[in-house]
């Protein structure tokens, strides 16, 4: 049972069990405890691999729930039957701590709730509460999604035709590969499953009659996407990061030292960092352009190799010993301590959006390698609106080439125009996204305002 002051306000932050939900999550919930706002923060057993041991704010309470998975999915095939449960097991939960804190003289006041959590706001109905969605991706995906489920779905019909492209009010020109991919067709039953879940979140929000709800992007960032749809209010709250120095480590990240010390013999800008985010295992095949692009660059990297343990001598990459005399690979690093070094020349991403917000708000350019989700839309936003980065072609597919990548480290990388000018604009944004979440910022103020009103 949590023991903690009881404040005025008592709000439950429910979230889903993965490290890029959870990381924006527990940092939302930090400001809004700093905020004067008691939280309860609830997702499920398998994701307390994912906070910090260290974590332990005042007013931040912990209920975990079992879903029926507590050592996490292992088998995709079990996708459906997880997220079904994730949402019977949740539900149950929420209700008892609303239930319980009001017996305790605690009531709860608002429930906030990420993607894939739409019921949550049926729970706080039922309750008479009110609920907001936050939502932890950019506003210019939120608004593909709330344009796709209001009135142009049929525009999508010829997604496969190769002259498509699609213009949405305050998005850039869209061609399929800068879509959602959960938009496009796919046989995948998960795919099937998320868009419909999506879908309840914009039913939910047409019901209510003053829909808001709280992004983790800023204003400066996406101020046409923000302020796209008329019937309802983005309040743009980013970068909800991450901070290495306050939230502690990983729990299987015990080397930190190694890496920082391993960055710190290098020269500025002179490191390629290579992650693909928690979720993301690439086939061998596609490893081994990413090596040879590393190899031909002849530059430092410092790469992100999740530990298989079930991995054969035929899984191993064929220049190992090469790469490993040019760089370092380990299976997790403190990202946002890596991205602020000043040795951090380059990050090539999957474009998730923490590591996107994140490499945003340390200035660092970027190698956009987009595989799914959000992915497509960041990677374009990157490449042609805040111009930051560089796509590289076919990675959704993993149709991808060494040479290309090669290309593409050689431009972000390199001495030329265009290096200059990528590395100008990532300080532009490292600037802003900074001044958004200060004290008085837009951010700042959207998030004070929220509380306010409650
Ligand atoms: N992360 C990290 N160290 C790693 C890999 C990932 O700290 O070695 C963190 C990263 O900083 C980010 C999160 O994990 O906050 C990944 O979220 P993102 O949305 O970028 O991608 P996802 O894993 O959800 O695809």
């Amino acid at each position: 049972m949590c023991t903690m002051e009881h404040r005025r306000q008592h709000i439950i932050l429910t979230t889903y069990p993965a490290q890029g939900h959870i990381n924006p999550s527990l940092k939302l919930a930090d400001k809004l405890v700093d905020l004067g706002m008691q939280v309860t923060f609830t997702t499920s057993i398998s994701a307390r691999r994912f906070i910090p041991k260290t974590y332990s704010k005042k007013s931040l309470c912990f209920k975990l729930y079992s879903d029926g998975y507590d050592q996490g999915i292992q088998n995709p095939a079990d996708a459906v039957d997880f997220y079904n449960k994730l949402k019977s097991y949740g539900a149950k939960c929420v209700e008892e701590i609303i239930v319980s804190s009001a017996q305790q003289g605690n009531p709860v006041t608002c429930l906030v709730y990420t993607i894939f959590y739409h019921w949550v706001a049926e729970v706080a109905r039922g309750f008479d509460l009110p609920s907001m969605l936050y939502w932890i991706q950019p506003a210019a995906v939120f608004a593909i999604y709330y344009y796709y489920f209001n009135g142009y779905k049929d525009a999508f019909d010829k997604i496969d035709d190769p002259s498509w492209s699609i213009k949405l009010p305050g998005l850039p020109l869209l061609n399929k590969p800068d879509l959602p991919s959960f938009i496009i067709p796919s046989s995948q039953d998960v795919y099937t499953k998320a868009l419909a879940s999506l879908k309840q979140h914009f039913d939910a929000l047409s019901s209510d009659p003053m829909p808001k709800v709280l992004i983790n992007s800023f204003e400066d960032l996406e101020h046409h996407a923000l302020k796209s749809i008329d019937k309802l209010i983005l309040l743009a709250v980013g970068p909800v990061i991450q901070s290495a120095f306050l939230d502690g480590k990983h729990d299987s990240f015990d080397n930190s030292r190694k890496q920082i010390d391993w960055l710190n013999s290098k020269g500025d800008s002179s490191v390629i960092y290579v992650s693909f985010g928690t979720m993301i295992n690439l086939p061998k095949s596609e490893m081994e352009e990413i090596a040879k692009a590393l190899l031909k660059s002849g530059r430092p990297f410092l790469w992100i190799v999740k530990k298989n343990k079930d991995e054969k001598e035929e899984d191993k990459l064929s220049c190992m010993d090469k790469l490993e005399e040019q760089g370092l690979i380990v299976p997790w690093c403190s990202q946002v301590e890596v991205l602020s070094h000043k040795a951090l020349g380059c990050f090539v991403t999957h474009c998730g959006w923490n590591s996107t917000l994140e490499t945003l708000a340390s200035g660092v350019p970027v190698v956009a390698y987009p595989k799914w989700t959000d992915q497509g839309t960041i990677a374009k936003m990157i490449q042609d609106v805040w111009k930051t980065g560089v796509r590289v072609n076919g990675s959704e597919q993993g149709n991808v080439d060494g040479d290309e990548i090669y290309q593409c480290l050689e431009t972000v990388m390199g001495r030329g125009e265009k290096a200059e000018e990528l590395r100008r604009n990532a300080e532009k944004w490292k600037d802003l996204a900074r001044e958004a979440v200060k004290h008085g910022g837009t951010s700042y103020k959207h998030l004070k305002g929220f509380v306010e009103e409650m």
